[in-house]
């Protein structure tokens, strides 16, 4: 196959053969009877050419009858709406057998043209008489599938404008939509067209309609095919596709789905991020915001990582991330009537989240009573140069009337009580263009004040929103009036503009390009767009497990951060990187207490942590569905996490050579975390070892010598001692670490070159893994956590980790044992998981498992796979991602000389060309990889 397109689909009558004009006929024929009984002989006779094209072309037939009639305010019964249908059908036939029918011939050359390069062709048509038709033309060969209106009947499909047809043609040829072109003469077509998410909707006009298909949504419209060729399509699909792997986009909303799109869609800025919940709120909608530090005592009755789960309630004022109310919330009417996107006057929506520039943008039509026909439109972004603006346009456009339309905003939100449990009121105040609210949260009692400032012009509205805690200063209200007090109608698109420098400035070192697969690319900056507004310049907070982007995990903090985020970040924003490092030099002081709370010494991060570093993991947590209680062993267990931050310190240092962090809050952590593991290890018979743990692989709790956190503590130990050395402090304690450091036992690979998980780990049980059970939150495994505990069932990458962060540590034979060995034990029931294994995939050159691997992880919250982006998306999945791209298939390695990709080809396969850039001591590493 050549070129962009997988299929080109026709529409029959109009495009391809000239059945148009003995239909209009037949309707003719058949309305002018009938209005002629009704009216008698003054009646408005039917208008072959204006009424064909409006009310039935390309509709099945009772849907033609309906629409023209409803237009003339004719009322039929379903009776006479069958009768008026099998009229028109023994009309038309009439006339076909009469002969006479004829193809467009510059459109078969076009069809051929596609076929000539193996492009596979359909045909779709709601007439009942398709097949019929192409076999009399002799065109029946020419087309690989032919729906016609015989099918959409026994397929139970919904005519156009609705997709299906189209979709289950593409379905049939085997081609995704996105990548096929759809050729249309009839509104409904391309409309049905365009909702299917087609690549390219051609819209053929044979005479006056072009305007009315280019607002259907018509990429192009032409008089005839002969005006198109293979070339300009192809290469119009090409524009697009570069366009549209700058944006995510969604057609209309599913309820079963909006809450997973609000998720996609957040817009945030490190400081803030406010989940994409429509403007106008669906009674479902969570439409939270979060302000990243503003956390408060734990509700018992929110949902823990899944919808399925609770945790208690808790005393710790800091526990719980609060979701506050959207601040993007309108009104909006039409002569009287609330405009509503679940109402059925709601025709069309699209939401884009544009990511070259952080904007959401929604356009949606309504038609409400008389037939109005009015658009809103609006935009909204978190300013990337100003951590405490937002800015939101709304505008409504009437299309065909004269209506009073109304338009409000407000950052009041009816369901307060129910949905943010965490907030007092204090004050809410509107004064002209000013309105104001402020709360307080329960327990933590942080003030959090929100100051909207909106102007006005006839029909649009523009909104500068200021967001101040009392994290960020004394007088959180003064700060957020004095902030909005300044600006102008006109300041709005200079600030849009601002914004988007900064979002150009981010791609410039950010983006990566994968020639020739743009849906790749798009895929990648949504990631790269998530992990961007995931983080900001505060110190004293990190990037929660699923962001500001969702409610999951509390707004706690993990591993997920240093082992699986860190490396993009000091790639591409290596300030962002060192803010999240001050995080944990900033919680310090809780990490220390946890060790001593505990029975050790120096500092023991929490296994989730918010902002004072003190455990807030779940001790239990409690199923929904019966009650029942399922004790959680991670916070007392998994302490691999506090080797993680000293890993991560260490890999921003050899990142940077940032002296002057390393010297000082570098050196401490590492001192710190050195000083935990030289109490937590124990002395056995030779070496030391370190008892009781969760290791990554949560399934298996209180086991010992967990070969990643003593791998990892090794190498914690290690930096410490260097750390010690270099920066002349703790020199005794330096020796000591560099002792136990060596005689801390970390487990080897045996004779098969497999290392053990743990002690024990090749005695345990088999369970027979079934493929159905991979890629599932695991609700039921703890529920089983007893049986699993003893069974060789693994949730994530554990061993496999250790290649992950030590490559040069282990031959690739040994990894690729490993690899064997471990990979048909996991179900992947962690987001974290596939990316890992598409990396050590990639490594050893399985190049179908990497590429499977890594399209689970590239689109997991795209694709929603694990089923639960709807709580938020998953950035360290999206971190990993990027690892297992940059140091997996790119087999990028740091040399002296900088990072290098190695010479090994390991690009998937219909990949030619990757290009990246890498931020690395003060300096972009340009890095190409193609396919020679
Ligand atoms: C994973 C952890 C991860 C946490 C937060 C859990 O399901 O097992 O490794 O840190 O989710 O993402």
């Amino acid at each position: 196959m050549s070129g962009a397109f997988e299929a080109a689909i026709f529409d029959m009558d109009g495009v391809v053969t000239r059945t148009a004009r003995l239909h209009a006929a037949a309707w003719k024929e058949l309305f002018d009877a009938f209005l002629h009984a009704r009216e008698g002989p003054g009646f408005q006779p039917f208008d072959e050419r204006a009424d064909y094209r409006a009310y039935v072309d390309g509709k099945p037939r009772r849907e033609g009858i309906r629409s023209f009639l409803r237009a003339r305010r004719i009322p039929v019964s379903p009776a006479e709406e069958a009768a008026l249908a099998e009229r028109k059908q023994s009309l038309f036939e009439r006339r076909l057998h009469a002969g006479g029918l004829e193809t467009f011939p510059s459109s078969i050359s076009l069809i051929e043209a596609f076929r000539a390069r193996g492009i596979r062709t359909g045909v779709v048509t709601s007439s009942r008489h398709g097949r019929e038709i192409l076999d009399r033309v002799g065109i029946a060969g020419l087309f690989d599938v032919r729906l016609d209106g015989i099918d959409l009947a026994e397929l139970e499909l919904e005519g156009k404008p609705d997709p299906e047809m189209f979709l289950r043609c593409a379905q049939a040829l085997g081609a995704a939509p996105a990548r096929s072109v759809v050729f249309e003469d009839a509104v409904a077509g391309v409309q049905a067209g365009r909702r299917g998410g087609f690549g390219l909707v051609i819209g053929i006009d044979r005479g006056g309609n072009a305007a009315a298909l280019e607002k259907a949504g018509a990429d192009l419209v032409v008089q005839d095919a002969s005006q198109l060729d293979f070339e300009r399509l192809d290469s119009m699909l090409r524009a697009r596709d570069e366009r549209n792997a700058w944006q995510v986009e969604g057609e209309g909303f599913d309820t079963a789905r909006e809450h997973t799109m609000e998720s996609l869609f957040t817009v945030g800025n490190g400081y803030l991020g406010v989940r994409g919940a429509l403007d106008i709120p669906l009674p479902g909608s969570q439409s939270d915001l979060f302000i990243a530090g503003i956390y408060d005592a734990k509700r018992g009755h929110l949902p823990y990582s899944e919808l399925e789960f609770l945790a208690p309630e808790r005393d710790d004022p800091y526990a719980e991330l609060v979701p506050l109310p959207s601040p993007f919330r309108l009104s909006a009417a039409v002569e009287g009537e609330t405009l509503d996107y679940a109402a059925p006057h709601r025709r069309e929506l699209r939401r884009r989240l544009d990511l070259a520039c952080g904007v959401l943008c929604a356009e949606a039509l309504f038609e409400t009573q008389g037939g109005r026909r009015t658009r809103l439109r609006t935009r909204r972004c978190a300013a990337a140069h100003d951590p405490h603006l937002l800015l939101h346009e709304a505008l409504l456009a009437p299309e065909n009337h004269w209506a009073r339309l109304e338009l409000e905003a407000t950052l009041a939100d009816p369901h307060l009580a129910a949905r943010h449990p965490h907030l007092e009121t204090l004050e809410h105040l509107l004064a002209g263009e000013l309105e104001l609210v402020r709360y307080v949260t329960r327990a933590s009692r942080f003030e959090v004040c929100i100051a909207a400032r909106t102007l006005r012009e006839p029909a649009a509205l523009r909104r500068f929103v200021s967001l101040f805690t009392s994290r960020d200063g004394a007088d959180p209200r003064g700060s957020a009036l004095a902030h909005v007090a300044s600006f102008e109608w006109r300041d709005f698109d200079a600030l849009f503009e601002r914004h988007g420098a900064r979002w150009r400035e981010f791609w410039r070192a950010a983006d990566i390009r994968v020639a020739p697969r743009p849906a790749v690319e798009q895929a990648l900056r949504f990631a790269s767009y998530h992990l961007r507004i995931a983080a900001g310049k505060d110190p004293r907070v990190s990037v929660p497990a699923r962001a500001l982007t969702g409610r999951a995990y509390e707004g706690h903090i993990f591993w997920d951060t240093e082992i699986f985020m860190l490396p993009f970040y000091l790639h591409t924003a290596p300030a962002l990187a060192r803010n999240l490092l001050l995080y944990r030099h900033r919680t310090l002081a809780g990490a220390k207490r946890r060790a001593r709370e505990l029975g050790y010494r120096g500092a023991c991060f929490a296994w989730e942590s918010t902002v004072t570093g003190e455990d807030v993991t779940p001790a239990e947590i409690v199923l929904k569905s019966n009650g029942k209680k399922v004790p959680i062993f991670t916070g007392t267990q998994q302490v691999h996490v506090t080797a993680d931050v000293a890993y991560a310190v260490w890999r921003y240092w050899e990142a940077t050579h940032d002296e002057a962090f390393i010297a000082g809050p570098g050196a401490e952590l590492l001192f710190e975390t050195a000083r935990f593991w030289a109490s937590r290890t124990v002395r056995g018979e030779r070496l030391h070892h370190i008892r009781g743990v969760v290791g990554p692989d949560e399934y298996h709790h209180g086991v010992d010598d967990n070969a990643y956190t003593n791998w990892m503590a090794r190498f914690n130990l290690e930096q410490a001692a260097w750390a010690a050395e270099h920066y002349g402090r703790s020199k005794g304690e330096g020796e000591e670490w560099r002792g136990l450091a060596r005689s801390l036992y970390c487990p080897q690979p045996n004779a098969d070159g497999v290392i053990e998980q743990f002690a024990g780990f090749f005695a345990l049980g088999d369970y027979p893994l079934g493929k159905e059970e991979l890629l599932k939150a695991p609700v039921s495994r703890l529920f089983d956590w007893d049986r699993i505990n003893r069974l060789k069932l693994i949730k994530q990458a554990d061993v496999l980790m250790l290649p992950l962060v030590f490559p040069e540590a282990f031959s690739d034979d040994i990894v690729a044992a490993n690899y064997r060995y471990y990979e048909p034990l996991t179900d992947h029931g962690s987001s974290l998981s596939p990316a890992v294994h598409a990396a050590i995939a990639a490594r050893i050159g399985l190049r179908e498992d990497a590429e499977r691997y890594w399209k689970q992880a590239l689109w997991l919250d795209l694709s929603n796979v694990m089923d639960n982006s709807a709580l938020g998306v998953h950035p360290a999945a999206m971190g990993a991602t990027w690892q297992a791209l940059v140091f997996g298939f790119l087999g990028v390695r740091y040399t002296d000389a900088g990072p290098r990709a190695d010479a090994l080809h390991r690009l998937p396969a219909s990949w030619e060309r990757v290009e990246v850039e890498l931020a690395w001591r003060g300096a972009p590493y340009p890095i190409t990889v193609a396919r020679t």
